[in-house]
């Protein structure tokens, strides 16, 4: 098998991938805050990442591969959310029925995309005491420090105290320079206003934990960045191999990781490989609501909103993949269109004779997982090759029997006949098995007249 090559943006250089454990293949994304919708950028990183899921699988076996994906299920647009549409329940109440409704509905998007399920799925309020116990660690380390800020108590990492902060998303030793250019306001409370939120205080309508810091107690809440530390530590240990995200990750949120996670545990790294895929646009612009073309996957998949039709979870994901996952996709019925055709092609073509090997084309995936030059060689392939190609990529036909024409059901059906005139009774069951796969069951029985076998094929409910 080829060597497996990733590009990672802390060194940003593609480099061959050699995890820490072999029998341990250790990567954590950061998954969605549940609190509406998931929209198709969110979805992006959800189908790249189960690539490079199923890709470990496929190198390393799947029970060697460690997959987690979280659930934030603590943060203030919950709580804003939970306030808009219970305001007649108990706050917390209301903020579960909103974390429920949300992560349930990502599931069943997520599912349509075709996503394996990641091997743990922690949510952030569950492991809250791994935060604190964390943020302690700071404090004894002269990293973090407490301080009284406009809404209260709070625990800020102080940004100066470690050496490379910054590096992640190229801003180290230019900290200063970077701040001014942001125009971020620099709250009196704090030391330097790169510093960031570790803990803070919450008020009687707000979620909180009552947390303990250098033998103060804070009734509170987590920043965002602590719990990926917390959950990735729990789960992973304190050095792993892959971290993934969206671009618009890097900074804040996976720098500040970083600072966190090797500030408290010592370590000169966090994760060997971080990996970043490309914006989304829509139609040629950024999504946004005001502009009206934020589109969600619940809406491409059940309602009429997009191209004036509904869309297959497969053509959504293979019009993903067509791009390559660093680049940005412009997301358009045009560029669904053309999914939706490619899989039709290649639905048809597993149908057919068994041609080429896909282990020959794993190498485009095993180069930085280039997709879109994967898809592009699907064309040589055809039958059990071909399907197996797709399982790769997570692209299954289950919706699409309807694509599959009467002319190429009946030359599966002929070759069947053809194997079973040579006696070779086990290609016969392979076609017979593929057609299931797609929907299509077939019925054999005797000409009353002349004793031959006779075919027929019915789409199965
Ligand atoms: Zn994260």
């Amino acid at each position: 098998m080829p060597d497996l090559k990733l590009y990672n943006t802390l060194t940003r250089e593609k480099v061959s991938f050699v995890p820490e454990d072999e029998k341990n293949v250790r990567m954590y994304v950061c998954g969605p805050t549940v609190y509406d919708f998931a929209h198709i950028g969110n979805a992006r990183p959800v189908i790249v990442f189960d690539v490079l899921f199923r890709l470990f699988r496929h190198k390393y076996g799947e029970n060697h591969v460690t997959y987690v994906r979280n659930i934030t299920d603590v943060d203030d647009k919950i709580n804003a959310r939970a306030l808009r549409d219970y305001p007649d329940l108990p706050l917390n109440e209301a903020i579960r029925n909103v974390t429920e409704k949300t992560a349930n509905q990502f599931h069943a998007d997520v599912k349509a995309l075709g996503c394996l399920e990641p091997t743990h799925e922690p949510r952030a309020t569950e492991y809250i005491d791994g935060m604190v116990s964390i943020i302690q660690t700071l404090l004894d380390k002269d990293h973090a420090y407490i301080a009284e800020g406009a809404q209260g108590r709070e625990v800020l990492f102080r940004v100066k105290s470690m050496e490379n902060y910054g590096e992640l998303s190229n801003r180290m030793g230019r900290l200063d320079e970077q701040v001014e250019g942001a125009r971020v306001a620099v709250e009196s409370h704090k030391e330097h206003a790169g510093d960031f939120v570790l803990w803070k205080q919450s008020h009687d309508e707000e979620p909180g934990w009552s947390g303990s810091f250098n033998g103060e107690t804070i009734h509170g809440r987590p920043g965002w960045h602590i719990e990926c530390s917390a959950m990735s530590e729990a789960l992973l240990g304190k050095t792993f191999d892959i971290h993934g995200g969206g671009l618009d990750l890097i900074f804040p949120h996976h720098e500040n990781e970083i600072a966190q996670s090797c500030c408290a545990h010592g370590t000169d790294k966090m994760a060997s490989v971080w990996m970043h895929n490309g914006y989304v646009q829509v139609e040629g612009k950024k999504m946004s609501k005001s502009d009206g073309n934020f589109v969600t996957i619940h809406d491409l998949l059940h309602t009429e909103k997009f191209g004036g039709r509904k869309w297959p979870g497969e053509v959504l994901r293979l019009a993903m993949l067509m791009t390559h996952y660093r680049e940005p996709i412009d997301f358009s019925v045009k560029r669904l269109d053309e999914a939706e055709n490619i899989i039709a092609k290649l639905a048809r073509r597993v149908l057919e004779a068994d041609n080429g090997d896909p282990l020959a084309f794993v190498s485009s995936l095993m180069d930085d997982v280039n997709s879109s030059e994967f898809i592009s060689k699907l064309n040589s392939l055809s039958g059990k090759p071909l399907s197996d190609a797709l399982d790769l990529l997570g692209v299954a036909f289950s919706k699409v029997e309807a694509n599959l024409d009467d002319a190429a059901i009946n030359a599966a059906i002929d070759e069947r006949l053809a194997y079973f005139a040579d006696k070779n009774f086990a290609e016969a069951d392979r076609i017979r098995d593929e057609l299931l796969e797609q929907g299509i069951q077939l019925k054999d029985g005797k000409d009353p007249e002349t004793g031959e076998r006779v075919t027929t094929w019915e789409v199965k409910r």
